[in-house]
């Protein structure tokens, strides 16, 4: 199966390379405002005349004191843990990807291949012409929690199990693979009931992307609505930044108010990507027996595969327009 250019309504599929779009978000923030490899260790909140700074301690002994917190730490977020959000659990399922170089160039056209066999799910996608990303979902092998953090075994044991069922072009893909990309890891999901009656937020600490709505990749929309709430979010906090001239953790319009509404906006949204993801995986990953092959291939594919794709066409609102801060009195929010 193959996907290519736009559906139709204008949505379509878009590869970006993560190491470039990290790139465009750093290079929108001042210099020194982003702390490297240091984590997370304790968060502390504290009221002083009527506000609530939040005391960040990070695992090198730095202290920070913020305004607000938005905790965008992954699956496994500390953030969400300190909210009270229940732990991610397995889908039963695990993830294999990686990159390939070709340096003489791969000569495919960039469409996105996708190939399925009983429990199996498997792709690659040019992301340009001398790179192409492939990932592999499969139910979680007994040796799958040895696979995190060794690429050799990784690759030998995609091989080993998979080669004789998957294309020679994938496997071909999969032999070319650059180690220092190889990844394997569970695939996991929030419950969609823990998004409805959690707290993802708690006055001025709230959770963005895998750290508020883990799920399973199936509809390639984890990413995609990271950067919905990074929109979302940045509308409320920055119209309440508008109303006051600066952001304020008291009084109207304040920071917690706009981080509830923030709350409020994506709660559905979010709760419906997971449960269609996990539905869209568990249906495509299904196993071989009629009833499934028949849930699949007539219900899933020619009735509802269309209208799970358009669910990535979601106007989710822009951001609030200012004119832009001279250089020299621009400030560093704490
Ligand atoms: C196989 C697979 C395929 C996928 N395909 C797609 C796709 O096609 N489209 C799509 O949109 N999405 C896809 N996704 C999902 C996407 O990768 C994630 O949703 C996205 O990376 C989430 O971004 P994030 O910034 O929220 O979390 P992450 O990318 O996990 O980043 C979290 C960051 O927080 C840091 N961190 C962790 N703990 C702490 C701490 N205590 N303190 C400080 N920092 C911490 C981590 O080091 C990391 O840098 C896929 C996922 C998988 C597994």
């Amino acid at each position: 199966m193959s996907f290519t250019g736009t559906f139709g309504n204008g949505s379509g599929l878009r590869y970006i390379h993560r190491k470039n779009l990290l790139q465009a978000l750093a290079d929108e923030l001042p210099i020194d405002t982003i702390h490297f490899s240091c984590k997370i260790a304790a968060i502390e909140t504290q009221t002083h005349d009527g506000s609530s700074p939040v005391i960040i301690h990070l695992g090198d002994g730095t202290l920070i004191k913020a305004k607000v917190l938005i905790g965008c730490d992954g699956v496994h977020s500390m953030v969400a843990r300190w909210l009270g959000l229940s732990a991610p659990v397995k889908s039963g399922r695990s993830a294999g990807l990686g990159m390939a170089v070709f340096p003489e160039g791969h000569g495919l056209s960039h469409e996105v291949r996708q190939f399925i066999d009983v429990g199996l799910r498997a792709g690659y996608v040019p992301l340009n012409d001398k790179e192409i990303y492939w990932f592999l979902t499969c139910n979680s092998p007994p040796k799958g929690e040895n696979l995190a953090g060794n690429p050799e075994l990784l690759q030998k044991e995609v091989l080993d199990k998979y080669a004789k069922v998957l294309p020679p072009l994938l496997v071909d893909i999969i032999q070319k693979s650059d180690l220092s990309t190889l990844h394997w890891a569970p695939l996991m999901f929030r419950h969609p009931w823990n998004m409805l009656i959690g707290n993802l937020s708690k006055g001025n600490i709230t959770v963005a992307g895998d750290a508020m709505h883990p799920m399973t990749p199936d509809l390639g929309q984890g990413g995609c609505s990271a950067l919905e709430d990074a929109v979302v979010l940045g509308r409320h906090i920055g119209n309440s930044f508008i109303k006051n001239k600066r952001l304020v953790t008291t009084g109207d319009n304040n920071v917690g108010q706009a981080i509830d509404e923030y709350v409020k906006e994506r709660k559905w949204r979010v709760t419906g990507l997971i449960t269609g993801s996990y539905l869209s995986g568990w249906v495509q990953n299904g196993g071989s027996k009629w009833w499934m092959k028949f849930l699949r291939d007539v219900i899933f594919y020619r009735l509802f595969f269309g209208w799970i794709l358009s669910i990535a066409k979601y106007d989710c609102g822009k951001l609030p327009s200012v004119s832009p801060a001279k250089p020299d009195k621009q400030s560093k929010l704490d």
